[in-house]
């Protein structure tokens, strides 16, 4: 007879098959959010050679607030940007908006 501890430690096959499907949603939303987000960088790309938040007079960026930036509008590999791109990408969904396929139409969203 197993005793109460070992019998709640253990997990079922249906219990594993949960935890594996709610994994793998996961990993596809990650992915898909990572797909928009290189989706809304290249789509910026073609529309600004320097970072839109960037304030070229005074090297600061909008996103924080007024920091400097230290990338001097660089924003392809800019985690400040991607993290802006992160965190819309996250209220769009949690609103049930439909994602924005070029960066023009985030822009106006905000
Ligand atoms: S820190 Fe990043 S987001 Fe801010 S202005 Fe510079 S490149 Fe743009």
């Amino acid at each position: 007879m197993l005793s109460e501890s070992t019998k709640s430690s253990r997990i079922s096959e249906d219990e594993m098959n949960k935890v594996l499907a709610k994994a793998e949603k996961e990993a596809e939303k990650k992915d898909h959010k990572k797909q928009w987000i290189e989706r809304m960088i290249k789509s910026a790309k073609t529309y600004y050679k320097l970072c839109p938040y960037y304030d070229k007079k005074s090297s600061k960026c909008f996103l924080t607030l007024g920091d400097k930036c230290t990338r001097e509008g660089r924003y392809e590999n800019c985690p400040i940007f991607i993290g802006y791109l992160d965190q819309k990408y996250n209220e769009i969904i949690q609103k049930k908006k439909m994602l924005p396929m070029d960066f023009l139409d985030l822009a106006q969203m905000i």
